[in-house]
């Protein structure tokens, strides 16, 4: 007999729909899976024995054969149990077939035979055909947020059995936990002083222009990079449902019973590899860091640590906000639009501004100054030196001014941009520059000396002129952009030879 059931897998941040075919027939006992399965669907047959032995299941001692349609894509993970073991008890005569019409089923199967939960339920369940989507209890959250089918949560292979025949109940879904506490978003009142680093800051989020800041250690380069997610906006409900799902298909949770409604914070460690930047690993492509900055900040700490491979695999989605990641089988495009902020020493020790401080060789400063290619460099419209932190700030200096001051500002920027019909103004084309950012005769004066000084490349000029329609628009200015932006512009990009001298 022959019993068809749905349910879907995961491949990068999409769910793909499985229609899960298990035949079972005379014949020598054997299990067989087809239709392209990763090392993780082919094990399922191993599983789901154990799990029907377990919840006291006649597993049939018979030629059984599950194919999972369509037969030419790669299906990965272990997300498959439960719908094959859902077909086993129906081709085998153990639940008669009307009791899983309309039904999908996605989740893992223990040995002891529980049901547990898999990474991507969010795109998994908007891509079940079915009426009714059965999955893990503590899964039943993210399943549910899509408006996909109507959820029922199960605990264990023997509850759902029992509640399939209508001798049991659904679980209770079990309410969705955040993975700690949920804290509040870092607040910018608690950064003292650091003048530039603050107008930076609010200037990056207001234009998403991608900040680099340089400085030793101690000059509050994290500080002030953890608290740019709060003053970007809340992210839009297309932007919530994509980072919803890319977390989700990371296996990751965030706070809160719904989408994800803020800006993502991403900080990989120097020593992270090109894949878990990027993505791809797995059979199921798990999306990388890039993707699960998406829609927020991506921070590199101490940039200049980080090997070349690493730093050059950002170009791409840089360039495009997408990552292509290529498998034997796949190409997957996942979502990488993130604002990038790089923090470095401006050498090897740290004090490298400080003359007479630094302790490196000039080799020692040229090597490190080399690990950032040139093409990742211009990349960043905002770069900007910091110092440690006055002495008389940190002791007696008030507050500076709060996140929610701060956002209200980046936020009618935005607004103006908006109006323009501009997303954020770091995208602006050189057309778009020369229609919405029109200079007034002393701000092309300005950029004209510094470009005939040398001071200034013509790729550098539109970035310039990119941030200088920023600042603008936070000082609420009109439609041309006068020289106090441009020279505001020009304090927020210093000169690469001068922030890191072995450069020139
Ligand atoms: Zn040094």
């Amino acid at each position: 007999m022959i019993a068809t059931i749905a349910s879907a897998s995961l491949l990068g941040v999409e769910g793909r729909p499985v229609c899960v075919e298990v035949h079972v027939g005379n014949g020598l006992p054997s299990f067989t899976v087809v239709g392209l399965p990763d090392a993780a669907c082919r094990e399922s047959r191993d599983r789901v024995r154990a799990a029907f032995l377990s919840s006291g299941l006649r597993f049939p001692s018979r030629r059984v054969t599950v194919n999972l349609a369509p037969s030419g894509e790669r299906k990965g993970g272990p997300g498959l149990d439960l719908p094959i073991a859902v077909g086993l008890l129906v081709a085998d005569g153990q639940l008669p077939p009307a009791a899983v019409a309309g039904c999908g089923f996605i989740g893992e199967l223990g040995l002891d035979g529980s049901v547990r939960p898999v990474p991507g339920m969010v795109p998994m369940a908007a891509a079940v055909q079915a009426a009714a989507l059965v999955v893990p209890s503590a899964a039943a959250g993210q399943a549910g947020l899509v408006g996909g089918p109507a959820v029922r949560a199960v605990d264990d292979l023997a509850g759902l059995v029992a509640a399939l025949s209508g001798r049991g109940r659904w679980a209770a879904p079990a309410r969705a936990r955040p993975p700690g506490p949920a804290r509040p978003e870092p607040d910018l009142a608690e950064v003292k002083g650091q003048r530039i680093g603050r107008w930076a800051l609010e200037v990056a989020a207001a234009g998403a222009h991608h900040l680099l800041l340089i400085g030793p250690p101690g000059a509050g380069k994290t500080m002030l990079a953890r608290r740019l997610p709060g003053l970007l906006p809340a992210l839009s409900p297309a932007e919530a449902l994509e980072a919803s799902r890319i977390h989700s298909a990371a296996g990751l949770g965030w706070p809160g019973g719904g989408l994800m409604t803020r800006p993502p914070f991403r900080a990989p460690h120097h020593g992270a590899s090109v894949t878990s930047l990027v993505g791809g690993g797995t059979a199921a492509m798990r999306p990388g860091e890039v993707s699960l900055a998406s829609g927020g900040v991506l921070f590199l700490d101490e940039m200049g640590e980080f090997p070349a491979s690493v730093l050059d695999a950002l170009r791409q989605p840089l360039e495009e906000g997408i990552v292509r990641v290529c498998r034997a089988r796949a190409t997957i495009a996942f979502p990488a639009r993130f604002l990038l902020v790089g923090a470095m020493n401006p050498c090897p020790c740290g004090e490298g501004y400080l003359p007479g401080s630094c302790r490196c060789s000039p080799a020692a400063r040229a090597r490190y100054a080399r690990r950032l290619s040139g093409p990742l460099l211009d990349r960043f419209d905002l770069r900007v030196p910091l110092g440690r932190p006055a002495v008389e700030d940190l002791l007696r200096g008030s507050p500076g001014e709060p996140t929610s001051v701060v956002a209200a500002r980046v936020l009618q920027a935005r607004e103006r941009a908006a109006a323009r019909g501009v997303k954020v103004n770091s995208s602006l084309s050189a057309g778009e520059l020369d229609r919405w950012a029109p200079l007034s005769t002393g701000a092309e004066s300005l950029l004209e000396r510094r470009l005939r000084a040398g001071l200034l490349s013509a790729r550098g000029l539109h970035r310039v002129r990119r941030v200088a329609r920023t600042v603008a628009d936070l000082a609420g200015a009109g439609e041309v952009v006068e020289v106090e932006h441009v020279a505001a512009a020009l304090e927020l990009r210093v000169g690469v030879s001068s922030i890191l001298p072995a450069v020139a």
